[in-house]
């Protein structure tokens, strides 16, 4: 590893929850994390939050699993938050031996209520504070109520408590990383709740609790998040713990400006698989989106700084990353971009590495190997090294990859091709030896077939191009036909 990839300490974490598959904009949060912790030689932890039991799956959890490994992003620590309940415990323990907790015998149902009005009069929900201060006989008779109906009271931060605690204090700020300061009025957040009266912790203090308790440096997640951050900063206050610095990243937009849904086909990560991005520039363009990377070069003598886009390796992105060239906002997807950089990965890879990629990533193992048995191993990589070169996606290639299978059938009936001179380009190619069978031989037939039968040069190529690919475009015919080779092509013809 380089100089600059030398460990102080960082640990990141990123933490879905099982709720539903990988997001391709949680690829993006994962990939930050890990090239974060990359370029300062620091630890990348996979944390699963299932606090939510209801909710969670394993399946979605085996599924988010497969898709990191699909793309590369190697973690170290793995656990999941529903094994941690104990440590919760005591963290909850602490807060009530400091007093800075209650117990909340308001419903879920009563509190959706209460959300419904502050909706309908367009205000702000907050928690009014009902449950702070009941009286011993108040609690007692909600406690057994609350019993009878076999659900528990929920546990509340109480806020006023914790402000005064730390000497009233007015504001809760953070130094954002991406947003800079971020400022919050405690007030208009209400006492929120812990631990809910399904007994389950939630989401803000299992978070806290574990990226504190951990000891994780930099909290870099969606900027969805940045309003429960001002929670977590209270309950870390509470405890009198210090604070992981905070960097919430823009969510990914459509063009039409609105944020990339569960439900957007291009959210979902087998949707890349089928089209056939690689793993790798799909990361170069999550890292690219929405951020910016410079470098240093030296243009006659004088320094210049210029913008990167396309990397050859993960290594090199993590190198470049600044998190504070992130932007908060405005990380536009665009596919059309994605397939640039796919094409330029195509292209800048050796053949051999691309060749695994597609057995391993793209599971075509069975016809990259029927292809490498019908031509044998030098024509083999000689097609692929062909194809990598014309093609923007593995999708693509794949399509052209089966013309050259024996039997690759074109339909008769799809194409409308001039059948004499198809008969005269055959008659002339047949008359090369098969040791002959190169480039500058087929171009000198198909010359010799233009003169005979009066057509152009472009006629023969398109006639040509049609019976043994079925296609009217596509790469080099002459290219084409010295890979597929003498036999072959007169077969096809
Ligand atoms: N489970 C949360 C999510 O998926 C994690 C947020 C965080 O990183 O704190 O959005």
């Amino acid at each position: 590893m380089k100089e600059s990839l030398k460990t102080n300490g960082v640990k990141v974490r990123f933490a879905p929850s099982p709720t539903g598959n990988l997001h391709i904009g949680g690829v993006r949060t994962a990939f930050f994390n890990y090239i974060f912790a990359l370029k300062y030689g620091g630890e990348f932890i996979l944390r699963i939050d299932d606090t939510d039991r209801a909710r969670s799956k394993k399946e979605y959890e085996t599924e988010i699993i497969k898709d990191l490994n699909w793309f590369g992003i190697k973690y170290g620590y793995f656990y999941r938050q529903s094994e941690r309940t104990e440590i919760y415990e005591k963290y909850l323990d602490a807060l009530k031996e400091k007093d800075l907790i209650y117990e909340c015998f308001c419903t879920e149902e009563e509190i959706l209520i209460s959300k419904e009005i502050a909706v309908k009069s367009k205000k702000p929900y907050i928690y009014n504070g009902r449950c702070a201060n009941l009286s011993i006989s108040e609690k007692e008779k909600l406690s057994s109520q609350f019993k009878e109906r076999g659900i528990y009271p929920s546990i509340r931060l109480d806020i006023a408590k914790v402000l005064k605690a730390g000497g009233n204090f007015k504001a809760v700020e953070f130094e954002d990383a991406v947003h800079g300061l971020l400022s919050f009025n405690p007030k208009l957040i209400g006492d929120f709740i812990l631990k809910t009266e399904h007994n389950r912790f939630t989401y803000n203090f299992a978070s806290i609790i574990d990226d504190s308790d951990i000891g994780i440096t930099h909290v870099i997640r969606g900027e969805d998040h940045i309003s429960n951050t001002p929670k977590q900063i209270l309950i870390l206050n509470a405890l009198g713990k210090v604070s992981p610095v905070f960097a919430h990243i823009s969510l990914l937009y459509g063009k039409d400006g609105k944020i990339m849904s569960k439900r957007d086909a291009a959210s979902n990560i087998e949707y890349y698989k089928k089209e056939g991005y690689l793993p790798e520039a799909i990361l170069n363009y999550l890292a690219v989106t929405g951020n910016t990377f410079t470098v240093r070069e030296l243009e006659n003598g004088k320094e210049k700084i210029s913008e990167k886009e396309i990397f050859s390796n993960i290594l090199e992105i993590a190198e470049l990353f600044d998190i504070k060239k992130v932007r908060g906002s405005s990380a536009i997807f665009s596919e059309e971009k994605l397939r640039h950089i796919n094409e330029k990965w195509l292209q800048g890879m050796k053949t051999e590495i691309l060749i695994k990629i597609l057995i391993e990533k793209f599971n075509l193992e069975e016809t990259l190997k029927k292809l490498q048995k019908t031509y044998g191993e030098t024509l083999f990589v000689e097609i692929i090294d062909f194809l990598k070169n014309e093609f923007k996606t593995v999708k693509e290639i794949l399509a052209e990859i089966k013309i050259f299978f024996e039997d690759f059938k074109i339909e008769a009936a799809e194409i409308k091709y001039d059948i004499k001179l198809k008969e005269t380009l055959l008659n002339n190619l047949q008359k090369i030896d098969s040791d002959k069978f190169d480039e500058n031989a087929v171009k000198n037939a198909v010359k010799e077939s233009a003169s005979e039968s009066g057509k152009t040069l472009k006629d023969c190529y398109e006639t040509l191009r049609l019976c043994i690919t079925g296609r009217q475009d596509g790469p080099s015919i002459l290219k084409i036909i010295k890979l597929m080779g003498r036999e072959r092509t007169l077969k096809r013809l």
